[in-house]
Parts: C-alpha cells; sequence; structure tokens
C-alpha cells in the first residue's frame, strides 16, 4: 500500500517539475526534465539564456548521422555515448546565437531576468521556463502575449538552425 503511494507520487511528477529561485536575482524559474515525447534535441546558448530546438529529422542531420557511422548495434549498446557523441557532432554544425555564444546540449542553464547561470551541474536534459504557461492549453491573451514575448526572445523559432556548408569546412 504505501509502496503504491510512493509510486503514484513519482508518475505525478515525473518530469521532476519544480519552482527554483535564481540564487543572483531571487527570479523564479520553473524547471522540468526535457520530455522523451518531445523528440527534438534542446541546445542552449553557452552565453545567454536563449535555447534552440533541432528536430531529429531532415537532410543535415540525416547526414550527421550517416557520417558518424555507427551501426544500430553500437546505438543500441552504448546509448549515452552515442548520444553524446551525435549531439557534440550537431553543436558543431548549429549556428551560433545571436550574442555570439555557441550552442551547446550541456550548456548551464541561464536565467532569463540577469542571464546567470542558475543549473550548472548536469544540466543535460533540463528545461527551464519562467512559469508553466508554455504547457497550457487556453491561457488569457494577458498571459498568451507574456509567453510569446518570452518566446521569442528566448525561444525563437529558427527556419533552418544548421551552419552553411562553408562555414563547417574548417
Ligand atoms: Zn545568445
Ligand atoms: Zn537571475
Amino acid at each position: 500500500m504505501g509502496n503504491e503511494e510512493k509510486l503514484f507520487d513519482d508518475d505525478e511528477n515525473w518530469l521532476h517539475e519544480e519552482w527554483i529561485v535564481c540564487p543572483a536575482c531571487n527570479q523564479s524559474l520553473f524547471r522540468l526534465d526535457a520530455s522523451p515525447l518531445d523528440n527534438s534535441n534542446h541546445f542552449y546558448a553557452d552565453r545567454c539564456p536563449v535555447r534552440i530546438d533541432v528536430i531529429p529529422y531532415g537532410p543535415e542531420y540525416e547526414q550527421l548521422e550517416q557520417s558518424l557511422a555507427l551501426s544500430q548495434d553500437d546505438k543500441e549498446h552504448s546509448y549515452a555515448d552515442y548520444r553524446g557523441v551525435l549531439m557534440r557532432a550537431i553543436e558543431a554544425h548549429l549556428k551560433p546565437c545571436t550574442c555570439g555564444g555557441m550552442v551547446r546540449h550541456d550548456a548551464p542553464r541561464r536565467c532569463f531576468s540577469c542571464s546567470l547561470p542558475v543549473i550548472s551541474d548536469d544540466p543535460d536534459g533540463v528545461d527551464l521556463y519562467p512559469d508553466e504557461d508554455a504547457f497550457e492549453r487556453e491561457l488569457d491573451p494577458q498571459r498568451q502575449e507574456r509567453l510569446e514575448r518570452w518566446q521569442a526572445q528566448f525561444l525563437p523559432h529558427l527556419e533552418n538552425p544548421w551552419k552553411g556548408p562553408s562555414e563547417t569546412e574548417s
């Protein structure tokens, strides 16, 4: 019985949602693990809080995967290693952030107010949001507008996140 209750509790918060506070400016921030249902890879700028999502298909992505020349067997036997290699390969082919910083899957997660790192230890797979509004189905117009402003600034939709061929030759 006790065990069942515990399991239920874990299920309720399976993405480890938690409110945290920026130690530098006291801004409240909402952290959670990237959902396994979201198949995009999340990359963060290493100088600012901007996040770039990369979908795991399209010619650039598939070419990168092929260039790593790993067999299905490799992928299954050391998935964590494979993912690390793939993430690094993707990073090398992504455009830098508009601030000039590189985008990396394991860059520290930064506060949206003061830009200082809030999650530096093992940030891979963790996302920060200003609040839970990004996960609401319907928002009143004011909150919707605030969410869209945040997305435009920190989660920009890029038609093409990839560098041009000439920029990756070196
Ligand atoms: Zn940036
Ligand atoms: Zn802050």
